[in-house]
C-alpha cells in the first residue's frame, strides 16, 4: 500500500461540530512546539486562563482547559463532584442528558431523571417537583444547549431552583459557550464544562471548565478520593494552579496555542457581539428555509441560534441529500440522532461558521439539491428572505 501525506478536502462545516476553524487558529497551531514547563509557555497559560474567565464571565480561579474533548470535560465535572451513594437529579431532553446519567452511575451515584421530550427545553416545574421529592439530592445536572435537538434550556432558572434546594449544578455548555450567553457568576453556575470545536472556532480536543467556590469546597470535603487519576482536579491544579508548576501530564502544547488564538479572537470581537452575530445569522437562515417551505423542529423561544434542527421535507431521503451536498458543494450538514434520525437535519452556525457566506451557501446548495431530487419546495425565494432578515437585524 502506498501512503502519502494526508491532505483533507476543504469543507464548509455546518454540522453539530466540529465547526469551521478560523485560519488564524490553524496558523497558531503550527507554531514551534516548546516545553510545557517553558517559562514562555507558562506565561501563555496565564493569559489563557484570563481569556477563559472572560468568555465564561467568571472570576473563578479554578478555570482551565482540560486536555481532552468535551466528553472529558463532562467526566471531569462528574468524577470530582459525585461520590458513591450521592443522589443526582439529571435533566434529560436529548442525547447528552443521557450521557450525564451514565456518568452519575459510573461514579456510583444514583441518578433521578427529569425527562422532557426531544425538541423541548427542560421544564423548570418538573425539576422543582423532583427537588421537592428528593430532599437528599446534592446535585442537579443539565445541558444548556442540547446539540442533538437544537434546544436551549433556561440555565439561570434551573440553577436558581437547584440552589433554593441546596443543590449544586453541573452545566453542559459545550455548544452554548461563545454562541449564546453563559453567565457563570451572574447565574451562580457551580461547575461548567465546554468544548473548543463548537462556537469557539477552534480545533476539537480541549474542554474548558470552570468551578465556583461551592464546587471547590465540595471537592475538598470529599469522603473518598476521586477514582480517576487523570481527572482528579486536586492533582491537575498542581500544574494549572499557578505558583510553582509541577508535571502532571504533558499539556497538548500546540492545541493550547490554538485555543489562545481562538479566545483572543472572541475578545477582539466582544463576546456579546459574538452572541448577536450567531442570532443574526440564525434569523437569516431560518427566514430562507421557511421561504423554501422548510420548517424548524423547535418552537421559536427555545431555539438555539448556533444549532438549527430543520425538518426534512416529506418523501426526501435525508442521507442522500447530505451526501450530495458534501460531494458537490463541500458542505457538511448534520443528521438527526436517536428518535430524530431521518426526520431532521442539524445545521450548525457555530463560531467562524456563523457568517453570511455560509448562510447563503447552505440555502442555495440545499435548494439546488432538493430541487434536483424533486422535493416539494418553493424555489427562488430563499435568498431574498435571508436578505430581508439581514436588513432587519
Ligand atoms: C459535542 C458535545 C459534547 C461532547 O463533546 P466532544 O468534544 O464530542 O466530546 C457534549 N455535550 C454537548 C451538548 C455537545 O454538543
Amino acid at each position: 500500500m502506498e501512503i502519502q501525506s494526508f491532505n483533507p478536502p476543504v469543507r464548509t462545516l455546518m454540522g453539530p461540530g466540529p465547526s469551521d476553524v478560523h485560519p488564524r487558529v490553524l496558523a497558531a497551531m503550527s507554531r514551534p512546539t516548546i516545553g510545557h514547563l517553558d517559562p514562555a509557555f507558562v506565561a501563555m497559560m496565564d493569559e489563557l486562563k484570563v481569556l477563559l474567565q472572560e468568555v465564561f464571565r467568571t472570576g473563578n480561579p479554578l478555570t482551565l482547559p482540560v486536555s481532552g474533548p468535551g466528553s472529558v470535560g463532562m467526566e471531569t465535572c462528574f468524577v470530582n463532584l459525585v461520590e458513591p451513594g450521592d443522589k443526582v437529579i439529571v435533566c434529560r431532553n436529548g442525547v447528552f442528558g443521557g450521557r450525564m446519567k451514565e456518568n452519575v452511575e459510573r461514579c456510583g451515584g444514583q441518578a433521578v431523571m427529569v425527562e422532557d421530550a426531544w425538541g423541548e427545553p427542560v421544564d423548570p416545574e418538573k425539576l422543582e417537583a423532583a427537588l421537592k421529592a428528593n430532599p437528599d439530592a446534592r446535585l442537579v445536572a443539565f445541558v444548556q444547549a442540547e446539540t442533538s435537538t437544537g434546544v436551549e434550556s433556561d440555565a439561570r432558572a434551573l440553577a436558581e431552583l437547584a440552589h433554593r434546594h441546596d443543590c449544586l449544578v453541573i452545566v453542559d455548555a459545550v455548544t452554548a459557550l461563545g454562541g449564546s450567553p453563559v453567565l457563570v457568576d451572574e447565574w451562580g453556575l457551580d461547575a461548567v464544562y465546554a468544548g473548543t470545536q463548537k462556537c469557539l472556532s477552534c480545533t476539537p480536543g480541549l474542554a474548558p471548565v470552570t468551578f465556583g467556590e461551592r464546587a471547590v469546597e465540595a471537592i475538598r470535603l470529599r469522603r473518598t478520593p476521586v477514582q480517576s487519576w487523570f481527572m482528579d482536579l486536586n492533582l491537575v491544579m498542581g500544574y494549572w494552579g499557578g505558583g510553582k508548576r509541577a508535571y502532571h501530564h504533558t499539556a497538548p502544547v500546540n492545541a493550547l496555542y490554538a485555543l489562545h488564538e481562538a479566545l483572543l479572537m472572541v475578545r477582539e470581537e466582544g463576546v456579546a457581539n459574538a452572541w448577536a452575530r450567531h442570532r443574526h445569522n440564525h434569523e437569516a437562515l431560518r427566514a430562507g428555509l421557511e421561504a423554501m417551505g422548510i420548517g424548524m423542529l423547535v418552537r421559536p423561544e427555545a431555539r438555539l441560534p448556533q444549532l438549527n434542527a430543520v425538518l426534512v421535507p416529506d418523501g426526501v431521503d435525508e442521507a442522500a441529500v447530505r451526501a450530495r451536498l458534501l460531494e458537490r458543494f463541500n458542505l457538511e450538514l448534520g443528521a438527526g440522532l436517536g428518535e430524530l434520525a431521518g426526520k431532521v437535519w442539524r445545521i450548525g452556525l457555530m463560531g467562524y461558521a456563523s457568517r453570511p457566506e455560509n448562510v447563503y451557501t447552505c440555502l442555495t446548495a440545499l435548494e439546488s439539491v432538493l430541487g434536483e431530487m424533486g422535493a416539494h419546495i418553493t424555489r427562488g425565494a430563499a435568498v431574498a428572505a435571508a436578505d430581508a432578515a439581514y436588513r432587519e437585524a
